[in-house]
């Protein structure tokens, strides 16, 4: 008998609900958590399921072949395995893609319609309407546009904003000016209003939005971070708010988390931090769709795209 064995971190709470979820997905195959396989049970399974596993455990499956993340962002993995011959697939879920369109479309229109100035005035009792500032007028430009990179930018065209977006490689969608590469980068920072984080964390995306970069987008700009906190560099972001050079920074993610309670992000005024909440994984669509890149993987031997661990995402 063949099993897939799901491996997390040893405080995480939901293995058996995953457990659970994944088995009613796919009723054909065996799911376990790691802890109740038995050792020649181990030597035999070619798949797991990985919630940030542990490496040690992993390498406790020598028949292993490819692995499946039920995350989208597999940084961790990656850091991991990256000198080993192991797949891994990371999980491209258009569920969650929608939520993160969602979240996207939430906050920008939080930045639009300039909710945290509106709040600073009620705070003052001050009874004043700002300038009007149709969406059209506003560029928010993605950094990213990829599987939730585009789903946003579609949620962002629907509602009359003017989009564009960054990727590594050329690519072209209808009514968003794409760019690519670094040196393309100035160009779109500079006409940039909301600009939105939608970045795997790589070895070239760490520490991307710094002093430099902030620097190139125009005053009174605001950003969202949704991707991962390490993507930007803190001390920069604080300076360029406390400077009046950003007027504002919706954060999902932080370099630790949770956020310290002494972090700066919980008292500035010009921030407003969520607790990395703007796309959570939603289990029952997730386990469908590892179940049939597992049965698409039992039939043919196709894999769905891996991850590129030399690039990292
Ligand atoms: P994806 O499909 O792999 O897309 C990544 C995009 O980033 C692609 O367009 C890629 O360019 C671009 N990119 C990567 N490195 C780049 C670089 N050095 N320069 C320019 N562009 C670069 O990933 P996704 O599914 O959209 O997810 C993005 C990230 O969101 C995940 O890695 C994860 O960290 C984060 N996330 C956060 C939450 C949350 O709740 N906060 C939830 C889910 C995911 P190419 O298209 O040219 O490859």
């Amino acid at each position: 008998m063949n099993f897939i064995p799901f491996l997390s971190a040893p405080d995480y709470t939901h293995t058996q609900a995953w457990v659970e979820a994944l088995q009613a997905a796919m009723p054909q195959e065996n799911i376990v958590a790691f802890e109740s396989l038995s050792e020649s049970a181990k030597a035999t399974c070619n798949i797991a399921i990985v919630a940030n596993p542990d490496p040690a455990q992993l390498q406790q499956l020598p028949a292993l072949e490819w692995v499946h993340s039920v995350w989208a962002g597999v940084e961790r993995l990656v850091a991991d395995f990256s000198l080993t011959e192991l797949k891994v697939v990371r999980l491209v879920d258009p569920h969650l893609a929608h939520t993160m369109a969602e979240a996207v479309l939430t906050w920008v229109l939080y930045l639009h319609r300039e909710i945290p100035a509106y709040a600073r005035q009620q705070a003052e009792k001050k009874w004043q309407a700002r300038p009007y500032v149709k969406a059209q007028q506003r560029t928010v430009s993605l950094l990213g546009l990829g599987a939730l990179g585009e789903a946003a930018a579609h949620s962002l065209l629907q509602a009359g904003f003017t989009v564009c977006a960054w990727s590594h490689s050329a690519k072209s969608m209808s009514g968003v000016t794409c760019f690519s590469g670094k040196n393309a980068l100035p160009q779109m920072l500079a006409k940039t209003d909301i600009l939105v984080c939608l970045l795997p964390l790589t070895p070239l995306t760490r520490g991307l939005i710094d002093r430099q970069f902030l620097a190139q987008l125009p005053k009174g700009a605001s950003i969202i971070n949704f991707a991962r906190g390490a993507i930007v560099n803190d001390a920069d972001l604080l300076r360029a708010l406390d400077q009046g050079h950003l007027s504002h920074a919706v954060l999902d993610v932080f370099t630790a988390e949770p956020l310290a309670g002494s972090a700066w992000q919980w008292q500035h005024p010009q921030v407003t931090v969520l607790p990395h909440c703007s796309a959570p994984t939603d289990r029952s669509t997730a386990s469908l769709i590892v179940a049939e890149n597992i049965q698409r993987f039992r039939k043919s031997g196709d894999l769905p795209q891996t991850v590129d661990l030399q690039r990292g995402y």
